[in-house]
């Protein structure tokens, strides 16, 4: 069996990075990954401005006299244009430009208006006082955004305030999501014996959204090798990666290894993980290949730590990074047998003392989905570990955006 490190570094060895791009307006860029390195065309703040409603002074003039007279008034958007004569001031507000020559502002808060409309400053403000400097924020020139981030929320409109109108992105990458087994059904259809909802392409589909794919949905395929093969090689025709689940285990009725074998080239891997340790990662002539274990649970899981990582390698997405890990103290014993490395289902959370605790979620079992539900994080049991005891440190990885 193989440690899932290695099976994660020998698949994002081979995963290429896209090199096609296309611009995009701002507005339509959300959840895409950015393509370039923007630079910024501009300073940010664009010109000296006042980080207070006041007064803008030289002190000079106040070397001579704490009264000033008041030479006009400077506003956001409409700066002060008068000349601005000796021994006075500039009433200024806040993101008004600088008036030429102002050494400070000072805020209004701690100027005495006197009845003759000049004004009294209580003591001398420090150079450079309550004034925003050209460029402190971003320099022209800077690199604002790397290649491979995520535009999102707080990255777009950081665009928007340089005045970047269009950027470029990777394109969406296509994925086909197929379900194997002659006893799945389709949500909405009754089930006769020995028949089961099909979890897994809904899953699928639901995780791929969340991740901005453009999902391609190829159905229920029967357990029969002819139709394995006509299935994967027309969605290997429209996507980017395809995307089964069940019949990659060994059982006489799991075609994905076979078919691959020949259609493909495949990497069959018995991962040393629980629960998902058949996964099949490969190559179809035009489409690179993940196939989950037919479990439910063990599909999400094996979905979540590889084929996640996988995809973010496929759209560009070089800045995203692998879940938090934490330390916490499990309030109850957790079932382990040496040999896999466990992700068990989790509920975490700050106990009186402010520690993190942790508990388990119910059963564990790889057909019980239910358990999924109540958990808010992965209980990362190392390989070799055996049996754990309440009151034992154990590693937790809080489920990331894509379980939220
Ligand atoms: P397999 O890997 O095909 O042997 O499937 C392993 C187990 O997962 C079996 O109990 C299947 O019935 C179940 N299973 C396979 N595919 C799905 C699916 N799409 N939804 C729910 N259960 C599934
Ligand atoms: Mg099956």
């Amino acid at each position: 069996m193989l440690p899932l490190s290695q099976a994660l570094e020998q698949m994002l060895n081979q995963l290429p990075s896209p090199t096609c791009t296309e611009a995009l307006p701002i507005h339509q860029a959300s959840q895409r990954i950015c393509a370039e390195d923007v630079i910024s065309p501009i300073n940010v703040p664009s010109f000296d401005n006042s980080a207070m409603d006041g007064y803008a002074v030289r002190l000079a003039d106040l070397q001579q006299s704490m009264t000033l007279s008041v030479a006009g008034k400077a506003f956001a958007g409409a700066p002060f244009e008068g000349e601005w004569t000796a021994q006075s001031a500039v009433r200024i507000m806040t993101g008004a430009m600088i008036p030429q020559g102002a050494d400070a502002v000072v805020m209004q808060e701690e100027v005495q208006v006197n009845d003759d409309g000049t004004v009294t400053f209580t003591s001398l403000p420090k150079l450079g006082q309550n004034i925003r400097r050209i460029g402190e924020d971003v320099k022209l020139g800077d690199v604002v955004l790397k290649q491979g981030a995520l535009l999102n929320a707080v990255s777009l409109p950081l665009l928007a305030s340089l005045g970047i109108e269009k950027v470029k992105v990777f394109p969406r990458l296509k994925v086909a999501v197929l379900s194997t087994g002659d006893e799945l059904v389709p949500v909405g259809q009754p089930l006769q014996a020995g028949q089961i909802y099909d979890t897994n392409r809904f899953t699928v589909k639901l995780l791929l959204e969340k991740l901005n794919c453009e999902v391609l949905d190829f159905g229920i395929l029967p357990d029969n090798e002819a139709q394995f093969e006509k299935a994967f090689l027309d969605a290997q025709q429209q996507a980017d990666l395809v995307i089964t689940s069940g019949g990659v285990s060994v059982g006489e009725a799991d075609f994905t290894k076979h078919i691959l074998e020949k259609v493909g080239k495949i990497n069959f891997w018995k991962i040393a993980i629980k629960p998902g340790k058949p996964f099949a990662f490969g190559k179809l002539e035009k489409a690179w290949f993940c196939g989950l274990p037919g479990n439910p649970v063990s599909a999400l899981v094996t979905f979540y730590q590889l084929v996640q990582p996988a995809i973010a390698k496929l759209s560009g997405y070089s800045q995203w990074k692998a879940p938090m890990r934490l330390s916490a103290i499990t309030s109850t014993n957790l079932k382990k047998a040496p040999g896999r490395l466990d992700f068990q289902r989790g509920f975490y959370q700050l106990n009186a003392q402010g520690q993190i605790e942790v508990q388990p979620v119910g059963f564990q079992g790889s057909h019980l989905f239910s358990s999924f539900v109540k958990s808010n994080c992965f209980i990362v049991l190392e390989q070799e570990r055996g049996n754990v005891t309440a009151g034992e440190t154990v590693t937790i990885e809080p489920f990331n955006d894509l379980l939220r």
